[in-house]
Parts: C-alpha cells; sequence; structure tokens
C-alpha cells in the first residue's frame, strides 16, 4: 500500500515536472497566423487580434491599427476562437484602455505555451520606435532579444520568453495527463517483470531461482518472503 502511494506520487511529481518542463520550451512558429478584427479601440483606433499556433505553442497579439483591420482571405476567424476567455482581461481591455496614450502599431502579445493544452504563458509590450521595435517581457523572463522587424505588420509574439503566468486549469490538465503517461511508462514494466519472475519460479523480488525451495521459505538471495 505504502509503495504504491510512493508511485502514485513519484509519478504526480513527475507529471508536474513534465507539465511545467513543456511549457517553458516554446517552439517558435512558422505557422500562418489567424486574424480577427476585435474592437474600435477608441481615439481613433482600431485593434486587430493575431493569432499563430504551434506544437506546444501559441501566440496572441492585440495591436492597435489606424484602420480597420482587413485579414488575408481564408484567415479572418471568430475573436472567440481565436482569444482564450482566460487572455481576454489581458489583451482586449488593454486596447481599451490604452488606445488614447499609445501610438499606432502599439501591440501586447500573449505567448502561451505548454502540451497538450496551454499551461503558462508570459506577455509582453511592443511599440514601433524609429528602426525597431521596442519590447518589454511581462510575466516572463526574456531569453532572448527580440529580433528587430522592420515589417509593419509583423508582431514578435515568438521571442524567447520564460513564461511566469500559470493557466490553472491548463497546468492541472497537463500535469495529470503526463503523470498518467509517466504512471503507464513506470508501471507496466514493473509489473510484467513481477508477473513473469512469478510465473517462471523466481523470486519477484531480486529475479534469483526459487524453484525447489518451499512456498513461504525466505529467499535466499535477497531474503524477501514475498512470492
Ligand atoms: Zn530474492
Amino acid at each position: 500500500m505504502a509503495r504504491s502511494i510512493h508511485s502514485v506520487m513519484r509519478c504526480a511529481l513527475l507529471g508536474v515536472l513534465t507539465a511545467w518542463a513543456l511549457a517553458l520550451f516554446p517552439v517558435r512558429s512558422r505557422n500562418p497566423m489567424s486574424f480577427a478584427k476585435a474592437a474600435n479601440a477608441g481615439n481613433g483606433l482600431f485593434c486587430s487580434v493575431s493569432r499563430a499556433d504551434n506544437f506546444g505553442h501559441s501566440g496572441l497579439a492585440a495591436a492597435l491599427t489606424d484602420f480597420e483591420f482587413v485579414a488575408p482571405p481564408g484567415q479572418l476567424a471568430e475573436l472567440d476562437s481565436v482569444v482564450s476567455s482566460w487572455a481576454r482581461r489581458e489583451l482586449l481591455e488593454w486596447t481599451q484602455s490604452s488606445a488614447p496614450v499609445l501610438p499606432r502599431g502599439a501591440a501586447r502579445g500573449i505567448i502561451s505555451t505548454g502540451w497538450p493544452t496551454f499551461a503558462m504563458w508570459s506577455s509582453f509590450d511592443q511599440q514601433p520606435s524609429t528602426g525597431f521595435w521596442w519590447f518589454k517581457a511581462r510575466n516572463g523572463i526574456v531569453l532572448g532579444a527580440a529580433p528587430s522587424t522592420p515589417d509593419y505588420t509583423s508582431l514578435s509574439p515568438h521571442d524567447r520568453v520564460l513564461p511566469t503566468r500559470i493557466v490553472p486549469l491548463g497546468f492541472a490538465a497537463c500535469a495529470a495527463f503526463w503523470a498518467f503517461a509517466w504512471f503507464i511508462t513506470l508501471m507496466i514494466p514493473a509489473r510484467a517483470k513481477r508477473h513473469f519472475r512469478r510465473r517462471s519460479g523466481r523470486c519477484i523480488n531480486c529475479g534469483y531461482d526459487r524453484r525447489g525451495l518451499a512456498l513461504d521459505a525466505p529467499c535466499p538471495e535477497c531474503g524477501s518472503v514475498l512470492r
């Protein structure tokens, strides 16, 4: 009993560590962005939302434009399907409250990471400056400088930032998924080994050949009385 509680706790810990480790390694996304026109941000500015997904990684950004955004054909998505509910406050409320003071082109992005679902996130603010984009990480630790993106439409939600915010439900789901995966990985071979040792008349603890010994005799090799 104590042994199985130990195994379950070990798998739970491994699940948490795996979920966390996967969330720390964002993959640079090369997939096309989907776009959603969010709202009139006020002060003559509009807000457009873009999102690019890749394995274990999603980059999401809201940018202030001085024109109503026209998405490339086939890439306009519903806002609801582009922005998760937990990310709305960080992105959309920001555009409403910041439009009066921020310049055209200012953007806020969220990088969410984790697999099979998002477990952690970080965010960043981005503003055009002379010849480069000013970039400031929020809720995360920057590992690499933001690349300069002369292309006006390029947001940089793909920089290497270690996320420090947790998506509670997502993290719990990832941890449970990986705990189960570790449980299967670790338990099945151990159980199979015990099963085959028992069937072949060996000590299930150390594999010593017990044939010819009394059933309740301790194992001469390891002293175990398990059969
Ligand atoms: Zn033994």
